[in-house]
């Protein structure tokens, strides 16, 4: 359950200076240990929707050195390990991994509460939940309704990169996308000079699961489409 949970109640309100601390500086009087005193002017830019153990972050984390993205994920334990990680990673790499950051969230819900409309370039479904039975379709990551939200919050021009190795699952989010008037797929051939691909293959712990059991990896990527010419 995530009703305990807390929300800003819009960007503006959102402290990012725990989660960024080279990047914002506090709000309203608070400390924050290492915090610049002045934000670099910098948005987060990627969000990883169920980031899981953070292997994206962390590889896509020196792709794009001037890039912020943050994971969003809603199992207490697995936020506070991926942030353990991220610290350690800053303390052995100074100046590096200041970009990378975890926050618990349920991110079906309230994502207009943290993003400005048009504020992220990538958005990542990495290896979902697959929500099997049908009853509980609903449920999963990609829905008419959710999709409208992500390409709110989804710039024209930016990136919605899916990948399942369930096949179901993956027919699900293509139908989906499909039939959504704001994005359009991204043909194959145009996604091998995307240096982020070959991440959203391997790099996340799930993804490496799946490669370990020669399983099938269905790639989709979609592009979010202008709506205001
Ligand atoms: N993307 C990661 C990877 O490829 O290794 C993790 C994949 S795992 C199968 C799905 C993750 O999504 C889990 O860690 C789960 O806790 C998280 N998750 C499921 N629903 C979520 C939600 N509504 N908000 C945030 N995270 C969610």
């Amino acid at each position: 359950s995530d009703h305990h949970l807390d929300y800003p109640v819009s960007p503006a309100h959102m402290d990012w200076s725990k989660n960024f601390p080279k990047h914002f500086a506090p709000k309203d009087g608070e400390v924050v240990e290492g915090a610049v005193a002045v934000d670099s002017g910098k948005k987060v830019e990627f969000a990883d929707i169920g980031c899981g153990y953070g292997g994206l972050l962390v590889a896509l984390s020196t792709v794009f050195p001037e890039t912020l993205m943050l994971g969003m994920e809603i199992r207490v334990k697995v936020e506070e390990y991926v942030n353990q990680k991220i610290l350690a990673l800053r303390n052995n790499h100074p100046g590096s991994y200041d970009n990378v950051s975890i926050l618990r969230m349920n991110a079906m819900k309230f994502l207009p509460n943290f993003f400005e409309k048009h504020q992220l370039s990538k958005m990542f479904f990495l290896f979902p939940d697959p929500h099997f039975k049908k009853r509980k379709h609903k449920a999963r990551i990609i829905t008419p309704t959710l999709l409208s939200e992500y390409a709110y919050v989804l710039r024209p021009g930016g990136i919605i990169y899916t990948i399942s190795d369930v096949k179901d699952l993956h027919l699900w989010m293509v139908k989906h996308l499909d039939a959504h008037p704001l994005f359009a797929r991204i043909p194959d051939e145009e996604l091998v000079d995307d240096p982020a691909v070959e991440h959203v293959r391997n790099a996340t712990e799930e993804g490496q699961k799946v490669e370990r059991n020669k399983g099938d990896k269905y790639l989709a990527c979609y592009r979010r489409i202008t709506d205001e010419d």
